[in-house]
């Protein structure tokens, strides 16, 4: 018996005036899928993320999480997405960007515990009991009582992927998580994300890491055009791409 998906996506679209940046994604996405999504540079695969925890009012198609699609059915109209369905959504999906986005003022652990406390209205010392554990999971047991600004790039990175899985999400988003790290902190990152992939947690992962893709996947998505042109296992879509625009964006990505 197949499992039901934790997240479907069907007919979805965006456009940002008159910028038609998506065109139409079907996707399903297994529990414990860890999804790799590759596309040249303005390719819309940042705005497809963000349509998934709705920081993106998606202009169009059916988002369905764990059973419930968000949105009401407008025959002969786009869907509208109500706020208070989007509100519980958001709760459910955690977001790694890569800027980090941490908060400058405050130190690590009030980064972690300003979520719990806030969004799931946990007391301090729940909260922050919770942080220290995700702390201990990225390696910055110690980093606690530190502010950003002291903390190198890699650091900071892992500080917001423990932020993430403090309010533990149904579903996590990466979008290119690495791309603003010097290329000696990259290892790091990653090597957290696939600890995390290895836990069976279900992700979508925005990459240029080719070999990451490869390795910690279990899917790849290649993205252009609005659509997704090719979607399969690693060792097909990497390896063996059918589509001419994939054979091209890999040529240019070895
Ligand atoms: P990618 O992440 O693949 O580089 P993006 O999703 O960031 O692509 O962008 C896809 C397209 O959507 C680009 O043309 C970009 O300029 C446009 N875009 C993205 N976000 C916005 C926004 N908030 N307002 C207007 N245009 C946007
Ligand atoms: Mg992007």
């Amino acid at each position: 018996m197949s499992q039901e998906p934790i997240l479907t996506i069907r007919g979805l679209q965006k456009s940002f005036g008159d910028n038609h940046v998506l065109r139409g994604i079907d996707l399903d996405v297994q529990k414990g899928d860890c999804i790799a999504i590759l596309g040249a540079s303005g390719s819309g695969k940042s705005t497809f993320l963000r349509c998934l925890n709705f920081m993106e009012i998606p202009s169009d198609g059916e988002v369905t999480h764990a059973g419930k699609t968000i949105g009401t059915e407008r025959p002969g109209k786009p869907r509208a997405y109500p706020e208070n369905e989007l509100t519980k959504v958001r709760q459910k999906v955690g977001m790694v960007f890569q800027q980090f986005n941490l908060f400058p003022h405050k130190t690590v652990l009030g980064n972690i515990t300003e979520g719990l406390r806030i969004v799931q209205g946990k007391d301090k010392a729940s909260s922050e009991a919770r942080a220290h554990e995700e702390l201990a999971r990225v390696g910055l047991a110690e980093k606690a009582d530190e502010y950003p600004s002291r903390l190198s790039g890699g650091q900071k990175q892992r500080v917001a992927i423990a932020r993430a899985l403090a309010l533990a999400p149904e579903l996590m988003l990466f979008d290119e998580p690495t791309s603003a790290l010097d290329p000696e902190l990259v290892g790091e990152v990653l090597n957290v994300i696939r600890g995390i992939a290895d836990e069976g947690r279900t992700m979508l992962l925005v990459t240029h890491e080719i070999g990451f893709a490869y390795h910690v996947a279990n899917r790849v998505i290649f993205m252009a055009d609005g659509i997704i042109q090719e979607e399969g296992p690693p060792e097909q879509v990497l390896k063996n791409p059918q589509s001419p625009r994939t054979q091209a964006f890999l040529a240019r990505h070895k």
